[in-house]
């Protein structure tokens, strides 16, 4: 028999773009959503990247999932709960379902009282209040928690003061709800690799050495890409790919990175595509191992940017920082087979997806498994009723995200419309 979906709850967990795309459908279809978000906004990592579109769009899909996240604002039976995190799973004490307990970090900022005014930013002396969304055009603002001098002892309450609807309170304490779900969905995405890890490239110590990372957050500020140093446009640039994915570097966590981590060649060729269009006297080089072709337009992406760029088939060895601010990057030509050294302006780390931060308590919370890499694995047994989608399950691009959830979605509801409820394999 099929179940009436209108009185069934679904929880999700991650409100990124696979945890937002969930959160639609599942609404959709009838269901009430919970949506918990550890950050103080909804958007995950496709908030922070920008359009690469030159004169024709190049599918890099950030509008995609900004129309989403904004669908979901709007969506009446999804609720949203920020800055917030799963503490416990039980089961529900019908037997037919589960009751979360969810820990809320302290509340400053109320988005719902907040007019995005600005005053309360003006006024900070330490600039930790700013925008929470500026991409979706709608917006409140958010305290940086770990720079308030408010939170950490020191009497500063001017954004409270100046406050024109009193949405701040530097008071504000940890709390703690309940919430009954008959489906749990765990989406809570990735980690970027950590390239100050990767002691050899010198990211974080020389300037003009960047990450893929960096290079979306200027593209997102600025719709360009410019030197740290001196923000000068950059005349020659390289980009460095696999930082951080196929490799056998076991840290954190004692999990491999040997995997391709799917989203790397295509974002660097989307960039370098754009910016030589932009700056027509630039040089760009791609360093690669095998130029990796994921998706259906990866083909035709590779065909238009190969005779504008340089590819060179290598691993860089060593990056040193060179006069005038340039970088000093060491290869080896395997054609020529000589090592080779080559300054350039700016050079871009292409680095990949590692596994959430909180897959691992997750995991143990829901008794779920982490594959060899520490993604969570998306075919385990679980207990009936838990669903595991997005790129916590391993690295994908928006598309894909957004396609593996779908699939995962649906499953969720078939499960939920048959009663009683069975195992998700
Ligand atoms: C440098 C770089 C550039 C990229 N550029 C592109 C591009 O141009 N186009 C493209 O298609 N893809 C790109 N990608 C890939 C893209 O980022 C992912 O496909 C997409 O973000 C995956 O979405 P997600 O929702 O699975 O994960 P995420 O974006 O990581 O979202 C996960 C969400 O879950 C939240 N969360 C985590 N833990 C918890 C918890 N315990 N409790 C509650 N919430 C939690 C996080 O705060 C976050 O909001 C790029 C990746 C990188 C590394």
């Amino acid at each position: 028999m099929s179940q009436d979906l209108s009185a069934k709850q679904a929880l999700i967990i991650g409100g990124g773009i696979a945890g937002v795309s969930a959160a639609l459908q599942l609404s959709s279809a009838g269901l009430q959503v919970h949506l918990v978000e550890r950050d103080d906004h909804l958007g995950g990592h496709a908030l922070d990247f920008g359009c690469k579109a030159i004169d024709t769009c190049q599918k890099c899909n950030v509008c995609l999932a900004l129309d989403k996240f904004r669908q979901v604002l709007q969506a009446s039976n999804v609720h949203i709960h920020l800055a917030s995190q799963l503490d416990a799973l039980t089961d529900s004490s019908n037997g037919s379902g589960f009751r979360a307990t969810i820990l809320q970090k302290p509340q400053l900022i109320t988005p719902a009282k907040c007019i995005a005014c600005g005053l309360c930013a003006a006024a900070c002396p330490v600039n930790c209040i700013s925008p929470a969304t500026p991409a979706l055009g709608f917006t409140y603002y958010t305290i940086d928690r770990s720079r308030c001098l408010a939170l950490q002892g020191q009497d500063c309450h001017k954004c409270r003061d100046l406050c024109p609807t009193s949405a701040i309170d530097l008071a504000a304490q940890p709390s703690t709800h309940q919430l009954d779900a008959d489906a749990v969905l765990l989406a809570i995405g990735y980690e970027p690799y950590d390239a100050l890890g990767q002691g050899t490239y010198g990211y974080g110590t020389i300037p003009n050495v960047i990450t893929g990372l960096d290079a979306e957050h200027q593209l997102q500020a600025s719709a360009t890409i410019l030197r740290p140093s001196d923000s000068r446009p950059p005349k020659k640039i390289a980009f460095i790919q696999c930082v951080g994915s196929r490799s056998d570097e076991t840290a954190p966590l004692a999990f491999s990175s040997q995997y391709c981590s799917a989203v790397c060649c295509a974002y660097a060729l989307r960039i370098s595509r754009l910016l030589a269009q932009q700056l027509s006297e630039s040089q760009i080089t791609i360093f690669y191992m095998d130029l990796q072709k994921f998706g259906k337009d990866y083909q035709t992406l590779y065909s238009d940017c190969r005779d504008k760029l340089r590819l060179i088939r290598s691993r860089p060895s060593r990056l040193e920082p060179a006069a005038d601010g340039q970088v000093l990057l060491t290869y080896e030509d395997v054609t020529e087979t000589q090592v080779c050294q080559e300054p350039f302006d700016l050079v871009v780390l292409s680095i990949g997806m590692r596994p959430a931060a909180d897959a691992r308590r997750l995991a143990d919370l829901l008794d779920i498994d982490v594959d060899q890499h520490g993604f969570l694995n998306p075919l385990g047994s679980y207990r009936p009723g838990i669903f595991v989608a997005g790129s916590c399950s391993g690295p994908a691009d928006i598309a894909e995200t957004i396609q593996r959830t779908s699939a995962v979605s649906a499953r969720l509801l078939d499960t939920l419309r048959r009663a009683p409820l069975v195992a998700n394999i």
